[in-house]
């Protein structure tokens, strides 16, 4: 096949070549809000096309070697004296995967237990070219099926507004929750 990125011939659906040099993980910090930080691994324009495979029927084997690169490796080098569950931002499955689930998977790690669909959207509405105004007059409305009292790192693969991520740190804050922080692959605003 073709690498997705260099259009090379490739084993993998990304090859080597891109894995090792455009796709090395950086570390970006937003904050959201007051104190509170989004921490991400890719500029937006490095990896608009390869977030867009989410859609597609290659897509898991797009996210698994973007998860290997970033979340697997930040999540070897996290250390926190308590223990601390990951949870994503609606992973529920649209199209044979859920690439949020896939990114979840790879903090598994002495110190992360990644948790899987507890974090609910019960209002599926796109926002992918919407501007501010129309996200939040739709917000997500998510329903937290989870424990209560847990430390949370919650995970989505684009901040863009960081309006979806603080609705949901508020809906796991009113369950008792504290949200550590979130990670995404990406942020829009880098
Ligand atoms: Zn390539």
């Amino acid at each position: 096949m073709r690498c997705l990125s260099c259009e090379n011939l490739s084993f993998s659906i990304i090859c080597k070549d891109c894995q090792t040099n455009l796709l090395k993980a950086n570390f970006y910090k937003r904050e959201l809000e007051k104190d509170f930080y989004n921490y991400s691994f890719y500029s937006y324009d490095e990896v608009k096309e390869l977030l867009n495979s989410k859609y597609q029927f290659y897509g898991d084997r797009v996210f698994n070697i973007l998860a290997k690169l970033s979340f697997k490796k930040f999540a070897k080098n996290f250390n926190y004296d308590e223990q601390v569950v990951a949870i994503a931002i609606d992973d529920h499955t649209r199209h044979q995967f859920s690439h949020n689930a896939i990114l979840v998977k790879y903090l598994k790690s002495d110190n992360i237990t990644p948790i899987y669909s507890t974090l609910k959207a019960t209002n599926i509405v796109k926002y992918a070219g919407k501007d501010l105004l129309f996200r939040q007059k739709h917000k997500r409305h998510f329903k937290y099926l989870g424990l209560k009292n847990l430390k949370v790192i919650l995970v989505d693969d684009l901040v863009t507004t960081g309006n979806t991520i603080l609705e949901a740190k508020q809906i796991l804050e009113k369950n008792g929750c504290e949200v550590l922080f979130s990670l995404t692959l990406s942020d829009a605003k880098n």
